[in-house]
């Protein structure tokens, strides 16, 4: 399998992974040119897509879907909710044959090819947002964006993955010191919002106490937070909890509008 973030920020994220002839983006928040220039940088002919996921209706994650759909005739899945929330003024009309709907709360699977998909709900302020872990019965990846608390299903989900792609949102200090006006701050902090460096911090040890290798920090706020700030806060986190780095699990930083490292698995 194949995992790479080629968009990670709160502007724009999609990531693209790879098994067999099935290739995947979960998200395509981005313009479709970009999106596809980053799948280039990477070797990826955009043509060769052959399905896109989306987590929720917010913009970051959905901008580039609609154009990506029509122009390599690529099905979209996504739940019920988040196609209600859809907003066809932004995204254009969708092919009804490539409108993909799954119900968030069921226990299926999505069979995408040689990748089979499994998805959660997250507790996010976008109406029945959810991850996803991708697997192709030898490798999984788990995509963890977008989540103001870690959720019992969360954990569950996450738990025993090889690659997660983790949010490490926000910096606490530099949210309370920011511009943002005070409900805002609240929403970002709050149980549906996002998850600031720390919480991440805590959430990675338990997830490479569980098995997990590789770990891409991803979904930095511009305004919120740094590369260097969320990367110094999880480490020394880590550390705290007993973990060695480069020995029981490396960690990524990804980057807001190029590829991230390319890992193979
Ligand atoms: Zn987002
Ligand atoms: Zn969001």
């Amino acid at each position: 399998m194949i995992v790479c973030p080629i968009l990670s920020g709160s502007s724009g994220n999609a990531t693209y992974i790879e098994s067999g002839s099935t290739r995947v983006l979960v998200d395509a928040g981005g313009t479709g040119s970009a999106i596809e220039e980053n799948l280039k940088k990477i070797g990826v002919d955009p043509r060769t897509l052959t399905c896109l996921l989306a987590t929720h209706a917010h913009s970051d994650h959905i901008r580039g879907l609609g154009v990506l759909s029509r122009r390599y005739k690529l099905p979209i899945y996504a739940s019920e909710g988040v196609w209600k929330q859809i907003d066809k003024g932004r995204v254009g009309c969708i092919a009804a044959c490539c409108m993909k709907r799954f119900c968030s709360v069921s226990k299926d699977a999505l069979d995408l090819g040689d990748i089979e998909a499994t998805y959660f709900s997250t507790p996010h302020d976008s109406y029945d947002s959810v991850g996803y872990v991708l697997s192709d019965g030898v490798s999984s990846f788990g995509i963890a964006t977008d989540f103001g608390h870690v959720t019992p299903s969360i954990r569950a989900r996450m738990k025993g993955c090889d690659v997660v792609l983790l949010e490490a949102n926000y910096d606490y200090d530099m949210l309370m010191d920011g511009p943002y006006p005070y409900p805002l701050k609240e929403r970002i902090m709050g149980p549906e919002g996002h998850l600031e460096n720390r919480e991440a911090g805590e959430f990675a040890v338990e997830l490479i106490e569980s098995g997990v290798k590789h770990i891409f920090l991803g979904h930095l706020s511009e305004n919120n937070n740094t590369q260097e700030l969320a990367y110094s806060t999880v480490r020394d986190v880590l550390i705290d909890g007993g973990v060695v780095l480069e020995q029981d699990c490396n960690v990524y930083m990804t980057r807001r509008y190029e590829p991230s490292r390319k890992l193979e698995i």
